[in-house]
């Protein structure tokens, strides 16, 4: 490295951060192993293949305001090859479908009264502004929210728009979550596509890892590790052991402590959050819904509570002609749902999804695959600012780059991103342990 040498720095897990990681490090003129436990690089942004075509299991999009992610794609010569299209966004209520773009469509959304519908409007162009100054991230989102829009909006419309990836726990999630969420869509319509799909990305960032000298290991899953001395040691399966000068590990930290000595999990922060998973189910149809990429579906008899249409985003090119649409529910890894069967999820689902959409049949559906991920979204607590744990594990040389340390951020690949370049930063200044 050319500031300074922090030695052979491995990076444990292939999804975006580690990837980003290990791209900024030896770049920066590292050595890098780079370990992945799956047989695939990508983590929750991978890929899985469908007849001749490499199709994400969980939707992704990038936004325009993702600027690390857009400035990666950049060293990596892809920018260009985002396709930007404008979207749209529909809601599904008691069964009824409703466009909801525009301040006509409030007006018409006759799920609230007219009174909710203007005071909808009025609060929702003042929110961003109204969240200034105040401790946000000691004010939990639904009283805030409630008390700026009314309890009907809030139980009709913001908990199901924009509480699904907390689940009953959206209410208690800090406020500030909201702010920065709203804050990275905005009134933004527009959404990017990478030609070639997330894979093109994932590839891109394997050759130029390798390129630079580093090494990118699949199934090579992390047992067990240690701190040794004045380095890291990493036991993979069999009797392999890898020993590291730095380590840089982007697992969730519940999956880390588990994989933790117990010298190290002593040192480990004492951070207990809980983390939200999800079960997706993929249609591939033969012809389009509603041409909404966002439905949020509430109260209609659905084990899913959300629809995103890939057709508007993408067209069908990349489906081999069909229409891809996932549904998602995020939920307690824990949950009857998570553990159940995917074919019985996959039955479930494509019933309740032929019954939201009588204009389809059982034939316009060409397959259905279901997707679960146990680690997505950590569930913050109040005060999570001053909670959140450092990069960096004072007086061992490991250094945590995971999904719980983006807040206030919204876990995507553009803040993953941006927390990678963090950690190589902090290698790069520090490249021996900091006492503990
Ligand atoms: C349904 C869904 C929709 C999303 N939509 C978007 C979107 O539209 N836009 C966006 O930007 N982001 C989106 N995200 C979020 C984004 O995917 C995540 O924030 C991001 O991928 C997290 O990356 P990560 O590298 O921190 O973790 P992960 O992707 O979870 O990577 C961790 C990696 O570690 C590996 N691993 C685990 N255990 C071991 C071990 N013992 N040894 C070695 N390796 C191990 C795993 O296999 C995995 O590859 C979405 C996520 C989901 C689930």
């Amino acid at each position: 490295m050319r500031a300074a040498d922090p030695g052979h720095v491995v990076v444990v897990g292939g999804g975006i951060c580690g990837l980003a990681t290990a791209h900024e490090l030896v770049r920066a003129g590292a050595r890098v192993t780079l370990l992945e436990g799956s047989d695939q690089l990508g983590g929750l942004g991978t890929f899985f293949a469908w007849r001749d075509r490499w199709v994400e299991r969980f939707y992704h999009c990038v936004m325009p305001t993702d600027d690390h992610l857009l400035d990666l794609l950049d060293q990596l010569g892809l920018r260009e090859r985002v396709t930007w299209r404008p979207t749209r966004m529909g809601m599904v209520v008691d069964g009824r479908a409703f466009p909801f773009n525009t301040a006509l469509d409030l007006l018409r959304f006759t799920p609230l009264g007219v009174l909710d519908r203007l005071r909808f409007g009025a609060v929702s162009v003042l929110l961003r502004r109204l969240g200034r100054g105040r401790d946000l991230d000691r004010t939990r989102t639904e009283d805030w929210l409630r008390g700026l829009y009314g309890d009907r909006v809030w139980e009709l419309l913001l908990a199901p728009l924009f509480g699904a990836k907390f689940g009953a726990r959206f209410g208690d999630v800090p406020a500030l979550y909201l702010w920065q969420r709203l804050g990275r869509e905005g009134a933004v319509s527009v959404r990017g596509y990478p030609d070639g799909g997330y894979r093109a990305v994932i590839d891109a960032l394997r050759a130029s890892i390798e390129a630079g000298g580093g090494v990118v290991r699949l199934d090579a899953p992390v047992r067990r590790v240690g701190v040794a001395g004045e380095r890291v040691r990493i036991a993979l399966d069999g009797d392999e052991v890898v020993l590291a000068d730095r380590v840089v590990s982007t697992l969730p930290l519940p999956q880390l402590r588990q994989l933790a000595d117990d010298d190290l999990a002593a040192r480990l922060p004492d951070v207990r959050l809980p983390y939200q998973g999800v079960v997706n189910a993929l249609f591939f149809l033969r012809r389009p819904l509603s041409g909404h990429y966002w439905t949020p579906v509430v109260r209609s008899g659905t084990e899913f509570d959300g629809l995103i249409q890939m057709t508007p985003l993408a067209g069908v090119e990349p489906y081999g002609g069909r229409h891809l649409v996932y549904a998602m529910r995020y939920t307690d890894r824990e949950s009857a749902l998570f553990e159940d069967d995917d074919a019985a999820v996959a039955a479930r689902w494509t019933s309740q999804l032929l019954a939201l959409h009588p204009e389809l049949s059982h034939e316009d559906v060409d397959e259905v695959r279901v997707f679960k991920a146990p680690f997505v979204e950590p569930v913050y607590p109040l005060g999570y600012r001053s909670l959140r744990p450092p990069v960096v594990v004072a007086g061992t040389p490991l250094l945590l780059a995971t999904t719980a340390h983006v807040y206030p951020d919204v876990t995507s690949w553009n803040s993953s991103v941006g927390l990678a370049r963090r950690v190589a930063a902090t290698l790069a200044q520090a490249p021996q342990p900091v006492p503990g």
